[in-house]
């Protein structure tokens, strides 16, 4: 194991001797053929991958250093951050399986396991969101061959004792992955609490520049990998060289960005809650906030996207928040330099056991923009919200 800490390791990795004269990044190989020597090296693994979907330098070099910062024995490169999910997930279960998860899993992972495994024969049973570890563990079945954990939950943030739970799945030859995208594989390591499979969306704070979509499958248990490596295999999934690069290049500056915006995001935060128009914020990191002992506990950083529940409001005046903003790009996705913002009441109808919330439902991504900008823009966007409220 390294001694250096991830902001070094993930630059170390770069210009470490013993590779000869070469460039610091590795160059972009396309290529669907790779050409041997001698016919006999065509089948010597040792000399390289032997076809394009292998991979090349960019790929290698990535799936390194993402095995090295989730402490992993391997990590695999995915097209998307829902097929880091969905790969481990096709892995792991047979027909007459059951998932076990809760409400707050990311939308497209609720409608991969709705639509497509339940084709398969592979039932999901969804928990209220706020399910906590020993509720979740009573709840596993006979049937139950995986638990599928994200921590902090999608859209409304709670938290859950991954420890726990992946000692109380191990004991009855459960299967965890957790979709590790929040903390971006830094701030929480799922490998050493006892989680077999850690994933997470690199298209988000690794990927870090809102350029490339990707996804990563981290394990340490052979099973584990090789069955995850099978569907890849058997599924023809591939990521493009440039990609890769782009990716990898994210990785350098992650721990960085992450701390910065980590920063910005608990500032912001702070500022919402002390608001009149704000009911909650939900953010671990913020004190008092829902999540906030076991984020205290587990966590050593903080991803900068956060949900606020408005005091009231309809589709009209959350509407009117957003219209409002300048600084705020309007769009999907996260973990970027750039700010962004949504609006999600209507998420909440899709889950099997739908909360009552006390207002619209806003999801605030904080980028590298100086915060104080930045809370001046959601001024602007708080007072179109309640002009929107008091309208007759
Ligand atoms: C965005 C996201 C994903 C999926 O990533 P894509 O690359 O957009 O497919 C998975 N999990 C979580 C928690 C996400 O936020």
């Amino acid at each position: 194991m390294s001694p250096y800490s991830d902001r070094t390791r993930l630059i170390a990795s770069a210009t470490r001797r013993g590779h000869g004269r070469r460039p610091v990044n590795p160059p972009v190989e396309r290529a669907s053929t790779m050409l041997s020597d001698r016919a006999e090296a065509m089948h010597d693994d040792a000399d390289g991958p032997a076809y394009g979907l292998e991979g090349g330098s960019a790929a290698r070099q990535l799936r390194a250093a993402l095995a090295g910062l989730e402490k992993a024995a391997d990590a695999v490169l995915v097209p998307s951050g829902l097929a880091a999910v969905t790969v481990p997930l096709l892995a792991l279960t047979r027909p007459g399986d059951e998932v076990l998860t809760l409400d707050g899993v990311y939308g497209p992972t609720r409608r991969f396991l709705s639509r497509y495994q339940a084709s398969r024969g592979v039932a999901t049973r969804f928990l209220p969101a706020e399910t906590d570890a020993e509720s979740l563990i009573a709840a596993i079945g006979e049937r139950t061959r995986v638990v599928l954990l994200e921590s902090p939950a999608s859209l409304t943030f709670q938290m859950i004792d991954v420890a726990a739970v992946a000692a109380a799945c191990r004991a009855r030859g459960v299967r965890t992955v957790m979709d590790n995208t929040w903390a971006a594989g830094l701030a929480f390591k799922p490998l050493t609490q006892g989680v077999d499979v850690s994933v997470q969306a690199l298209t988000k704070y690794v990927g870090g520049h809102s350029d490339v979509l990707m996804g990563g499958v981290a394990a340490n248990d052979p099973a584990c990998l090789r069955a995850v490596h099978d569907v890849i295999e058997d599924l023809g999934w591939h990521v493009s060289p440039d990609d890769a690069w782009l990716a990898l290049r994210g990785l350098r500056t992650l721990p960085l960005r992450y701390a910065e915006q980590g920063r910005s995001g608990l500032r912001v935060a702070e500022w919402l809650q002390g608001r009149p128009e704000v009911s909650r914020v939900l953010y671990p990191p913020l004190p008092g906030a829902v999540g906030h002992d076991l984020w205290a506990r587990d966590f050593n950083g903080a991803a900068s996207l956060m949900g606020v529940v408005m005091k009231g409001g309809d589709t009209a005046a959350g509407r009117a928040f957003l219209d409002a903003l300048s600084l705020f790009g309007m769009g999907y996705s996260w973990g970027g330099f750039e700010s962004l913002i949504t609006h999600e009441t209507h998420q909440m109808a899709y889950r099997s056991h739908p909360p009552s919330l006390e207002g619209e439902l806003i999801r605030l991504h904080v980028g590298l923009e100086d915060p104080a900008d930045l809370i001046a823009d959601l001024e602007r966007g708080l007072a179109a919200f309640s002009a929107a409220l008091t309208l007759p």
